[in-house]
This record gives structure tokens, C-alpha cells and sequence, in this order.
């Protein structure tokens, strides 16, 4: 056995005792945060597996930019996909806070019947941070919601900052970091890069 050969048994060995003591099946919590670019299209990649797969999949953004977005365009006549834009424009644009609220409301309405629902593999909460951050929506019935959902389901939430209830119960969290953006670089927002 070559040197190489023994660093490679080593480190297979090392990797097949961890896959060994990984022995759970259930549904995990995502969170997607931080201020690089990354989030949002990680959390519909992970969809296009999942739909791969054969599961339902459903996305509720709970901020809506631009509607006509590409990953709405390609996925929205899935059979096996719902797709939910919240109520209306950007916060910062509309600057009525109740109106916000009442359409965080809804969009919550609609996420919470999701949660309940066992028929969904997979359930992305895009932009959802934002809510806890205005004030718009409070945690404790996200996450008893979260809590409760049946076993299976897994769950997105994308955002830059998460609140700290949500990391609690996260199973997996990644920090999308923000070391260079070509915006800054005075590059338009494109089709099919940006939206
Ligand atoms: P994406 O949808 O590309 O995965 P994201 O979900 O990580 O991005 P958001 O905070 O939701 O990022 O912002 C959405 C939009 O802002 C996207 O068009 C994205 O390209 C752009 N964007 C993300 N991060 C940055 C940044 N650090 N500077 C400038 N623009 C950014
Ligand atoms: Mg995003």
C-alpha cells in the first residue's frame, strides 16, 4: 500500500464511522443567512432535488420584489409545486406598516396550513427573517409551528439576519458571506444572475 493509499483508507474510514452514527430519518430546518449572494437560489436548487425526487414542494415569499423572477418563470407550472408571493411591493417601497403587517399575516395564514400538511416534502420560507426583524410577525408561533410539522418535511428560511428563536431549532444553518459583489463593481442587476 502506497503512502496515498493509507491517507485515502484513513480518511474513508473516518467518514464511514460518522455516515454509521448518522441513523436519524426526519425532516431538518434550514436557515440561509448573511449578507452574501447565495440564499435564495441555494433554497431553490435545493427544490429543484427535491422535485427531482418526486416530492411537493411549496415557496412562500414573504417580500416581493420583482414577480416575474426566473426561478418563479421556470418552476411555477410544476404539478407538484405551489408558489405564493405575499400580498404587495417591497416594504421600504410602501412604507405602511399595517398594510405589511396584514400581508405578513396572510402569508403566514397560508405557511402555517403548509406546516400542517404532510403531503409537502419540502417547504421554502423566502425572505421570512425580514418579518421578525420589522416586527411584522413574532417567533413563538413560527417555531411551536415548526415544531409541530409532521416528521418528514423539511423547511428553508432564507434572510440576512435570523432570529435567535429560529436558530435554536435549526438543524442546519449556513452563513452565505459577503466578501465580493460585482453590484459594487457597477454591474446591473441581471436576468437569470439577480432574478
Ligand atoms: P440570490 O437570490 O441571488 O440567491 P440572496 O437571496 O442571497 O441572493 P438577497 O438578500 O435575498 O440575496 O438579495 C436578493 C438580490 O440582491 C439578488 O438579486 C442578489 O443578487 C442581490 N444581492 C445579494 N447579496 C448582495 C450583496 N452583498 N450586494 C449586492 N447585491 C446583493
Ligand atoms: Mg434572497
Amino acid at each position: 500500500m502506497t503512502d496515498h493509499q493509507r491517507r485515502m483508507q484513513r480518511k474513508k474510514d473516518v467518514v464511514d464511522e460518522r455516515i454509521s452514527q448518522a441513523t436519524q430519518e426526519r425532516g431538518v430546518l434550514i436557515l440561509l443567512k448573511g449578507n452574501g449572494k447565495g440564499k435564495s437560489s441555494s433554497a431553490f436548487g435545493t427544490m429543484a432535488r427535491s422535485l427531482g425526487h418526486g416530492q411537493r414542494c411549496a415557496v412562500i415569499q414573504f417580500i416581493k420584489g420583482r414577480r416575474e423572477t426566473g426561478e418563479y418563470l421556470f418552476f411555477r407550472d410544476h404539478p407538484r409545486l405551489d408558489w405564493h408571493i405575499m400580498g404587495h411591493g417591497f416594504t421600504w417601497e410602501t412604507q405602511d406598516r399595517e398594510r405589511d403587517i396584514e400581508a405578513a399575516e396572510a402569508a403566514w395564514a397560508v405557511a402555517k396550513g403548509l406546516l400542517e400538511n404532510p403531503e409537502y416534502g419540502l417547504i421554502v420560507l423566502d425572505e421570512m427573517s425580514y418579518m421578525f426583524k420589522y416586527g411584522y410577525l413574532d417567533t413563538a408561533p413560527v417555531v411551536e409551528a415548526l415544531q409541530r410539522r409532521p416528521a418528514h418535511q423539511n423547511v428553508i428560511i432564507t434572510g440576512r439576519t435570523m432570529a435567535t428563536p429560529l436558530q435554536e431549532i435549526a438543524d442546519t444553518i449556513s452563513i452565505v458571506q459577503d466578501e465580493r459583489h460585482a453590484f459594487r463593481g457597477g454591474v446591473k442587476a441581471q436576468a437569470g444572475i439577480e432574478y
